[in-house]
């Protein structure tokens, strides 16, 4: 089993790091004397005599602001609280948890406690306060801090019950003042008490072990209690048997089912975001209000049957990796977590397929997510679940309705720890609890199986990146690891929400080597709501030494894959985020937070399945139509259905490695390893011609340099990578698959034999079909977008256009896919032909693709370049083929689908100037950008740093 240890890597929030960027760091300039930066300890400031807002408004940066006249919030606090509990109470959820302004108000007022509301305020502070290094909870634990300190009074909080409620807040802020408390022989057995349930310490361990060391005995009970794995064995073991009433879903049920696109705006707020769950009307689901509201009514007429909801459904979880999805199950099914306001952890999920990143996301939240055959089970029934004997009953009747293995004994540890996320970090602390005490590894928990104990004849290329990642040669299908994160993305509509996460884990600084966050979502038509994301989210970002873009760049994964490395292994919270040069594995944003806060993330190496591609490209055909090969050659080879009921697909949850395919650009590559998501592979590798890579990071360097001249931050990691890419370029070698790795499945491709395009027809990315099959569809609308598209695609369909006199008989719209091409496209004269024939021009970035601000027309048939086309993705009720842009581009001039000779007449058009049309941005040959970059010097600690890297 390979451990790299998230224990010591997540030590690596670093002290000097950290500080540099911490929020208090920020807190200190304004006069908190006290405040030092969160590193190895989080010294809480000494609020006597004054409290304090915190700000985000002015100049886009977290500031803490003293009010002198408090009390005049203070007053007032109560009456607008109730007010807003009135207003969510009319929605039928629960109100908000406290922001910084209400926490400070509170504190006010639980200083001088009007009489008859104590309990109240007391309850508000212990319970409606979010954990870690929330703002509000900074806040939460400066109060406390003080009482314990004796600056602050309070007549309802005495010392030892201010460090009791400490103790609730998981991590972060509480923990200085826990661990000073150590000292105080009153305080200690609370303080002691409190500490030994705490995970998120971080490198606060190494204080704990000092004191013990140093021969404070409380620290030494603390210490052998971790290494006892107390925090785990204290808390209830999974259940024999689960008795849940099912909530049947019957068919696939996708992300955007579970979160709609429409709803994005609404995700960091749990409760809310959750009535739009389920809120299109489909078979057996009865919305509350179609389109608006989801199944409320039906959900709680189930749960008066006195047991918990299980989630069950043919296929659940495909499409994004939204962690809004799980988290609007698990509001409805899951269980309260103590001290934690608005997020619940634990429920029970079943498919009779369950898509593998949905799967990992309730694995992170504590769920319960088991594969089985459903069809015995329906809407209502009350069933027993017996998890270690892998079968289910009829509760009434005791009959079996279905036998099933769990995919790892470890998820009885993970629901058991209140998640996969939690249960790591908990193991790493109980390791170095031991190593300190010089104690065995632990046997307490669960180890995960299923890696062969022999080496492989040979492995493949995802296997070797992966080793790579793990300082080891390869890694086996089904061993455990954790590979190093070097590159992780966010984007706007996940982003808030791996915030929320980062706070819960207690993260002032990344360990993983760069971090980007992206505004392509949102950024066209913002909400209020994203336009507070837009100006917050930024800064939160940089100060923890990432890289932050702004709204109207463009795409997150035009950007992203400029940044990376080859070889190296990375995620992110967009299920997109497929590297087209080593590997990326994506996840939802509980994980995606946990890889960007200690650069690690937990890995069961999934299979491989290879896709070789042999012969030569035939005239006309362009590489999305071989990204359409793939499924179309896998239903051929009867390794892929398009029914949902016992649905095949040989790539789910496996990783897609594709070879055989020379001279394409790592731009192209991308277009094929993106659409890896749509196949509901885990991972994508793809082999690129070494000459191609080099080319690409000649370019990327450029970018950056330019970026940094630009002013975009985190500069340092910018440079960081800039610098990795050159010494990369020093000795440019390649990992290779080897020639005996094994697959679980071989699928061979013969370009030959492709002679029309292959599309997705409505509304599946599975059913792929020859253009032969559906020609003469009559088509409403065409959109060319997305991540899919790049420069090249808008120069075809413009070169097209410029033939065409007069205005297209459809809506066309055109997004590009970052500013960047938007600017070359408006330089070379196609944006004017796209105005021309009246196309709709969008800001770059993802547009129609997510289907959350402006959509197609309502049951319209749509050609889109798209990566996916579930029901109602585009618009409500629409008909959504997937398309090359140039066939979209001929879609849209003629109104239908063209027959393969009309399309291949137009083709011939565009192969005439291929080199012109096809020719990528190199910004190392672009003036404009060269010249900027030329400005921009690089660290001698950043080479240094590189060099070192590159020479282990
Ligand atoms: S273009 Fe579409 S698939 Fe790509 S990142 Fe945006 S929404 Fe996701």
């Amino acid at each position: 089993m390979l451990r790299r240890g998230v224990a010591e890597k997540t030590v690596a929030l670093t002290r000097a790091r950290v500080a540099s960027r911490s929020f208090l760091a920020t807190a200190s300039k304004i006069r908190l004397e006290n405040a030092r930066s969160y590193s190895r300890k989080t010294t809480i400031p000494d609020v006597a005599g004054a409290s304090f807002n915190i700000c985000s408004q002015q100049n886009r940066r977290p500031r803490m602001v003293f009010f002198s006249q408090q009390r005049r919030f203070a007053s007032t606090f109560k009456e607008e609280y109730e007010k807003h509990v009135a207003e969510r109470a009319a929605q039928g959820i629960v109100p908000k948890p406290l922001s910084p302004k209400q926490c400070s108000d509170l504190v006010e007022l639980l200083k001088n406690p009007p009489k008859g509301e104590e309990e109240y305020l007391l309850n508000l502070l212990k319970t409606r306060v979010p954990p870690g290094v929330d703002e509000a909870a900074y806040v939460k634990a400066s109060f406390l801090t003080s009482i314990v300190k004796g600056s602050v009074s309070s007549p309802l909080i005495n010392k030892a019950q201010a460090i009791e409620i400490l103790g609730t807040m998981q991590g972060g802020y509480n923990v200085e003042t826990l661990i000073s408390a150590l000292d105080d022989a009153q305080l200690a057995p609370v303080a002691s008490k409190a500490l030994k349930k705490t995970l998120l310490l971080f490198d606060a361990f190494y204080d704990v072990e000092a004191k013990a060391k140093a021969g404070n005995s409380f620290a030494k009970e603390i210490i052998q209690s971790w290494a006892d794995a107390e925090w785990f064995l204290s808390k209830p073991e999974v259940p024999k048997k689960i008795t849940t009433t099912v909530f049947f879903v019957k068919g696939e049920t996708n992300t955007d089912d579970l979160s709609p696109a429409p709803d994005a705006w609404s995700r960091p707020d749990i409760p809310l975001h959750g009535l739009a769950m389920l809120k299109n009307a489909r078979e057996g689901i009865i919305p509350d209000k179609d389109g608006e509201i989801g199944p409320m009514k039906q959900i709680e007429e189930l749960k008066k049957k006195g047991h918990p909801l299980a989630y069950v459904g043919d296929v659940v979880g495909t499409g994004s990796s939204r962690k809004s999805a799980t988290n609007s199950v698990l509001w409805f099914m899951g269980e309260e977590i103590p001290f934690v306001p608005n997020k619940k952890s634990g429920g029970v999920c079943i498919g009779g397929k369950i898509a593998p990143i949905f799967f990992n996301t309730m694995e992170d939240a504590g769920a319960l997510p088991i594969e089985m055959d459903v069809t015995k089970m329906n809407m209502g029934d009350v069933i027993d679940i017996y998890p270690y004997e892998g079968v289910v009953k009829n509760n009434a009747t005791g009959e079996v309705l279905s036998e099933f293995k769990l995919k790892t004994e470890v998820l009885l540890d993970e629901v058991r720890a209140g998640g996969r996320i939690p249960l790591i970090i908990g193991r790493g602390l109980t390791s170095k609890a031991r190593k300190s005490l010089n104690l065995e590894p632990s046997k307490v928990f669960r180890l995960p199986t299923g890696a062969s104990e022999k080496k492989p004849a040979g492995y493949t290329l995802a296997q070797k990146i992966v080793g790579k990642a793990c300082g080891v040669e390869g890694v086996s299908p089904g061993t455990y690891c954790e590979p190093a994160m070097t590159t992780v993305g966010s984007q706007d509509t996940t982003g808030p929400m791996t915030r929320d996460e980062l706070k819960d884990l207690a993260c002032l600084g990344f360990s993983a080597d760069l971090v980007m966050q992206s505004f392509c979502h949102t950024a066209a038509y913002p909400k209020p709501v994203d336009v507070v994301t837009h100006h917050t989210l930024p800064d939160f970002i940089r100060t923890r030494g990432g890289v932050s873009l702004r709204p109207g760049d463009g795409i997150i994964h035009s950007w992203l894959n400029r940044m990376l490395l080859p070889d190296t292994v990375g995620t992110g919270g967009d299920s997109h985020t497929r590297f087209p040069i080593g590997i990326s594995f994506p996840a939802g944003s509980g994980l995606v937070a946990f890889a960007a806060a200690t650069g690690v993330m937990p890995l069961d190496m999934p299979e491989s399945v290879l896709v070789r591609f042999k012969g030569k490209k035939q005239p006309g055909v362009t590489i999305r139509d071989l990204v359409h090969a793939i499924p179309y050659q896998a239903i051929q080879d009867g390794l892929l259905t398009v029914e949902k009921k016992g649905k095949k697909n040989i790539f789910s949850g496996r990783i897609l490695e594709i070879e055989g395919l020379h001279n394409m650009t790592v731009e192209e590559a991308f277009e094929i390893s993106d659409a890896s998501a749509e196949r509901s592979a885990a991972g994508c590798t793809i082999q690129v011609d070494k000459d191609k890579i080099i080319e690409y990071l000649n370019s990327n360097i450029t970018m950056l340099k330019w970026m940094i001249s630009e002013g975009y931050g985190d500069a340092r990691a910018m440079e960081r990578r800039i610098a990795s890419m050159e010494e990369w370029l020093k000795n440019p070698v390649l990992l290779k698959a080897d020639p005996k790795a094994e697959y679980a499945a071989t699928i061979e491709i013969d370009l030959d034999k492709i002679k029309e395009p292959i599309l997705c027809a409505p509304n599946d990315p599975d059913d792929a079909r020859l253009l032969s099959q559906v020609q003469g569809d009559k088509i409403d609308e065409v959109f060319i977008g997305s991540c899919m598209t790049n420069v090249g695609h808008f120069r075809a369909a413009g070169k097209l256009l410029r033939e065409f006199t007069g205005q297209i008989p459809t809506r066309l719209w055109i997004a590009p896919p970052t500013k960047m091409d938007a600017g070359v496209l408006t330089e070379e004269g196609y944006y004017s032909i796209f105005g021309r024939v009246g196309a709709r021009i969008e800001m770059p970035g993802c547009s129609l693709c997510m289907g959350n601000q402006a959509r197609v027309g309502d049951s319209t048939t749509v050609v889109s370049t798209s990566t996916r086309n579930f029901p109602n993705r585009l618009g409500k009720g629409a008909n959504v083929y997937l398309a090359s842009a140039e066939l979209a581009a001929v879609a849209s001039i003629l109104g239908r689908l063209p027959t393969p000779a009309e399309y291949l007449e137009y083709a011939a058009k565009i192969n005439s100037t291929a080199a012109d049309t096809y020719r990528y941005m190199n910004f190392d040959k672009m003036e404009s950008y060269v010249k900027s970059a030329a400005k921009v010097e690089i660290s001698a600690e950043a080479r240094e740093a590189a060099k070192k890297h590159f020479s282990k």
